[in-house]
């Protein structure tokens, strides 16, 4: 059966899983395919957002880290040649379809700030105006979170969820190196069933969201579903999907059972975690 599907106003979130190869390079392939998706959707009239992580697995890649970084100025510094890389990258591939990007980097404070909030939220309407296509990351190079000074969102899920509502976006799709929620973590138990849809997120569905996930995501399914709870809180829907191959994102709008469908179909009150 087709989903009731509402995508006006998207905002795509893509894993690291998705951007960089599991030896360490940039997942050139995928990140071409993306672009062209994202701007047929333009083509079509549709707002997109698009939210990337990838910086630091990119900069590990760029500067050939085998493993991680584990100091904060280490990670902080090999974000910052990723970044610049990554949206290098996005910029050519977008210009060859004749749209534009803009880099937004947020940190955390700003949206503790009325002023600097109001900003953020017009910067984001302004760009839609100009019909260009955000591309927002968490500001890692600067981003901590000290004891009186929190600038830190987390992760990428939790950040995505905060663009959709500022943007105030129809429609979340969170592109993974997975098809969806399972009922247990899948690449442990061959046996794990995707679930299609959910429809509030309870500590039974917390339970099945296992641990951490790949070596260069930072998430794992317990962010993706704190996301997709603020996501549900706003009468939002949210899709998680296997952003393998991007094509995907045509699918899901037009309503066809891929992924999991996160939405709020009774307008149920949601408590926050
Ligand atoms: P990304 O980098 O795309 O944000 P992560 O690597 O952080 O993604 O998280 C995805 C991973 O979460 C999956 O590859 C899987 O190993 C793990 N996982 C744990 N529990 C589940 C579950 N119940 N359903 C699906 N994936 C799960």
């Amino acid at each position: 059966m087709k989903r009731a599907i509402k995508a006006q106003k998207i905002v795509v979130k893509v894993g690291t899983s998705s951007l960089v190869l599991p030896d360490g390079k940039m997942n050139v392939a995928s990140i071409e395919k993306l672009s062209k998706v994202l701007c047929d959707l333009k083509q079509v009239g549709k707002q997109v957002v698009l939210v990337s992580s990838g910086a630091i697995g990119v900069g590990m890649g760029k500067l050939k880290l085998k493993q991680r970084p584990k100091s904060i100025a280490e990670q902080q510094a090999v974000a910052a040649v990723g970044q610049g890389e990554l949206i290098g990258f996005y910029e050519r591939e977008f210009a060859k379809y004749g749209s534009s990007v803009a880099q937004l980097l947020l940190t955390r404070d700003v949206l503790s700030y009325p002023q600097s909030k109001h900003n953020v939220y017009n910067a984001f309407a302004e760009l839609l105006k100009l019909n260009v296509i955000p591309v927002v990351n968490e500001n890692d190079t600067v981003s901590v979170d000290e004891l009186d000074h929190k600038t830190k969102f987390g992760d990428n899920d939790q950040l995505s969820a905060i663009v959709a509502k500022i943007v105030d976006a129809d429609l979340l799709i969170m592109l993974s190196d997975i098809d969806g929620f399972y009922d247990d973590n899948p690449n442990k138990n061959p046996n794990a069933k995707l679930i299609s849809k959910i429809t509030h997120i309870n500590h039974d569905v917390l339970e099945l969201a296992g641990g951490k996930g790949s070596k260069f995501g930072t998430g794992g399914m317990l962010t993706k579903l704190k996301a997709a709870k603020k996501i549900l809180a706003n009468h939002q829907q949210m899709v998680l999907a296997n952003g393998e191959n991007p094509q995907i994102i045509q699918e899901i709008i037009n309503g066809q059972e891929v992924g999991t469908w996160f939405t709020n179909e009774n307008k149920r009150k949601v408590v926050d975690l």
